[in-house]
């Protein structure tokens, strides 16, 4: 996966309440909020969230987390 430029429009901030960071990237914001139930989100939440780096690891460890979980149920 390449990273994209920023070339054509002004970066997106990060979606979390209270991040300043730019939003490098998006997740749709059902999936985000079902993982991550806890977090606050920026007033206009549309249907895809953006997630500055450190947000987007966070989520992705969470989700990892997940999935083992669901793993190791059986
Ligand atoms: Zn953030």
């Amino acid at each position: 996966m390449a990273e994209r430029h920023r070339a054509r429009e002004e970066p997106e901030a990060c979606s979390v309440s209270g991040c300043k960071e730019d939003g490098e990237r998006s997740v749709a914001s059902k999936k985000y909020q079902a993982a991550m139930p806890g977090v606050a989100l920026k007033g206009e939440v549309g249907r895809r969230v953006h997630l500055c780096k450190s947000h987007y690891r966070e989520y992705r460890k969470k989700t990892k987390q997940e999935r083992d979980l669901d793993r190791a149920a059986w």
